[in-house]
């Protein structure tokens, strides 16, 4: 799915690393002829594609970014106390990762944006992927909680 650039930066290597909105890089290397993307070298031309949509693979995988830190745990909520708001599409902030924990029981977890429905459970939580619009459902009796993630270095909440 498409993500914004919201930063470069160089590796050990001396490649020009993206980092992207959801919290995933991608080297965006200038390779001719197999990458051509001389903008890449000059100041400038990055600083144009900065906000630019690149394919990000890793999202579509539902794949956390690695250095992500837990910061925010909701109550834990059964089928009478699920709030509203998770029942109808909602979705996180730009860098905001969430894993739907069920400690009890079965919820389902639709994304209709990507076309996607899972059975949540005990040994399979659901991964909210950042600005994916998703909502949840109960099965029958349930509990769950839902705890967030960002970067470590990312100060917006
Ligand atoms: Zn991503």
């Amino acid at each position: 799915m498409h993500r914004a650039i919201s930063a470069f930066k160089l590796d050990e290597h001396g490649d020009w690393v993206a980092f992207l909105s959801c919290g995933h890089k991608q080297h965006v290397r200038h390779q001719p002829p197999f990458f051509d993307r001389a903008w890449v070298t000059t100041e400038e031309g990055r600083s144009e594609k900065i906000g630019a949509p690149l394919n990000c693979v890793k999202c579509d995988q539902f794949e956390m970014p690695d250095d992500l830190a837990a910061y925010r745990k909701t109550a834990e909520f059964d089928e009478h106390t699920l709030p509203k708001s998770l029942r109808s599409d909602h979705s996180t902030k730009p860098g905001v990762w969430a894993k739907i924990h069920v400690t009890q029981g079965k919820l389902n977890y639709r994304i209709a944006a990507l076309d996607a429905k899972f059975e949540l459970s005990p040994s399979t939580p659901g991964i909210v992927i950042p600005e994916i619009r998703h909502h949840i459902e109960p099965v029958g009796p349930v509990q769950f909680f839902v705890e967030f993630y960002k970067r470590r270095d990312n100060e917006q909440d």
